[in-house]
């Protein structure tokens, strides 16, 4: 997961009418929040380009399905609130937007462990005696799910070298609580994204193996590796990159290497 700044989507023109219009109608009770879903799927190339049609949540590249945009609060109900009615206000909201693959937004089971995961209407927070009812209250919710578009909190998982995603900050309550809530609701465990994960693991450590021997003749004076070395750099490189798929975690293996000189300026320099 990487940070998404979400405050300048791209909103085709006429979008804020649309959506006020939506919202009207529905305080109005002249339709319900599904009957105008065509507001925020007007939306999802918008924030596709805020990613580079990744996945906000998982890194994965998107397909681009009809259901690609996430409500972050669900709109129609909340799971973990009995009789919730959901935060139907923020339904045409674009700051409750997250552009979002299959596997982390919808429940289905994982063939590994036989638990259906994926987002679906679950929005766990930390206290129920603050949960929002009306617009204004979500500020008073400490929600348990990472929040792809809040500063540092995507920096809350961490990875094992075989693609597992795991809590970075194993000591802290809540944060620990945030990343396993996060692992489980958006599936980031799944066994096709983590086996994606492992083998872009399996080319990174064969690209840094060869670059280092070849810096290693460079260092002795022997210039014939220079073009290997810049080649694999370069490789390296571009699996960090934003666009690039599972970039964070291609950065958390790249990092295991950093007492490697080389590898500390590459990291600097990204
Ligand atoms: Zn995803």
């Amino acid at each position: 997961m990487r940070f998404i700044d979400n405050r300048h989507i791209r909103v085709p023109d006429g979008w804020n009418e649309k959506s006020q219009q939506a919202l009207d109608d529905v305080c109005n009770y002249r339709c319900s929040v599904n009957d105008r879903s065509a507001v925020w799927r007007d939306l999802k190339d918008a924030l596709a380009e805020l990613s580079h049609d990744k996945c906000w949540y998982c890194e994965a590249k998107q397909e681009r399905s009809d259901d690609a945009v996430d409500h972050y609060r669900p709109k129609g109900r909340v799971q973990e609130a009995n009789g919730h009615p959901g935060y139907w206000w923020l339904a045409f909201d674009k700051g409750n937007y997250r552009y979002s693959c299959t596997f982390c937004n919808s429940r289905r089971k994982n063939p590994a462990t036989g638990e259906t995961q994926g987002k679906g209407d679950h929005f766990p927070i930390a206290d129920e005696n603050t949960r929002a009812l009306k617009s204004g209250q979500e500020e008073y919710e400490e929600c348990l799910l990472i929040d792809p578009c809040k500063a540092f909190e995507p920096n809350l998982i961490d990875f094992r070298v075989d693609g597992t995603p795991c809590p970075k900050f194993p000591d802290n309550p809540l944060w620990k609580s945030k990343a396993e809530n996060s692992i489980y609701y958006y599936a980031l465990d799944h066994q096709e994204v983590r086996e994606a994960r492992r083998l872009l693991a399996v080319d990174l450590e064969s690209w840094i193996e060869e670059a280092d021997k070849a810096f290693k003749k460079i260092s002795a004076g022997n210039n014939d590796f220079s073009d290997t070395f810049q080649g694999r750099v370069r490789d390296i490189k571009s699996a960090m990159k934003a666009e690039a798929r599972y970039s964070s975690f291609a950065r958390r293996v790249v990092a295991d290497h950093k007492d490697l000189v080389w590898i500390e300026t590459l990291l600097q320099s990204n």
